[in-house]
């Protein structure tokens, strides 16, 4: 099973790939983490992206889209995977087509979690105040101040997704305002898993 999670930042996506991993057993790849532990590990990589990740704006297409293809290698891959974070952008839609395709294989769904922008930013400080509760690192770019130029991004460069996956008839649109439970079910009952 292959998947794209779509969704505004604070959507649940994190929390949602989480519960598909570990029910159907495959891989994991959010972007966001990958581009967090290359900033942690200072990485040449990390020194580039650093500063673009902490004022809420994307990195590039080209970092990005080689970071993921290089994780598509990965022998944990061949059972299926979910990207949490990855596409963001038409651009990225297309890369990540053409290495599907390469390898001759394609998406089984794009499940798209909307949420109500207005909730979004409720949803972030929460996510940090429980990583502070947990003796955890909140992380830089979850403050009101960044959340609003991410939610920007999202909106200009994301969004465009659904439409992208809609006419490749893979889009899944779910609920993503109800509980957590009830939101893994409703992506269960619509990828058939
Ligand atoms: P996330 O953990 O998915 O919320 O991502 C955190 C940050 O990492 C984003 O605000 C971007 O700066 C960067 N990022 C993650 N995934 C991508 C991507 N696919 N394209 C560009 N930037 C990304």
């Amino acid at each position: 099973m292959r998947l794209v999670l779509l969704g505004a930042p604070g959507s649940g996506k994190g929390t949602q790939a989480a519960q598909i991993v570990s029910r159907l057993k495959i891989a994991h790849l959010s972007t966001g983490e990958m581009l967090r532990a290359a900033v942690a590990s200072k990485s040449p990589i990390g020194h580039v992206v650093e500063s673009i990740m902490e004022r809420g704006e994307l990195v590039s297409d080209e970092i990005v889209v080689g970071i993921v293809a290089e994780r598509l290698h990965g022998e944990d891959v061949k059972t299926g995977y979910v990207l949490d974070g990855f596409p963001r952008t038409v651009s990225q839609a297309v890369a990540l087509d053409k290495v599907l395709a390469d390898r001759g294989e394609n998406l089984d769904a794009a499940v798209e979690l909307k949420v109500v922008a207005n909730d979004l930013i409720d949803r972030i400080m929460a996510r940090a105040s429980q990583a502070k509760a947990k003796g955890g690192k909140e992380r830089a770019d979850d403050n009101p101040e960044t959340f609003a130029l991410r939610l920007q991004a999202y909106e200009a460069q994301t969004a465009p997704l659904v439409d992208y996956y809609r006419s490749k008839s893979v889009l899944r649109s779910i609920d993503g305002m109800q509980a957590a439970d009830a939101v893994a079910a409703a992506i269960r009952n619509a990828i058939g898993a």
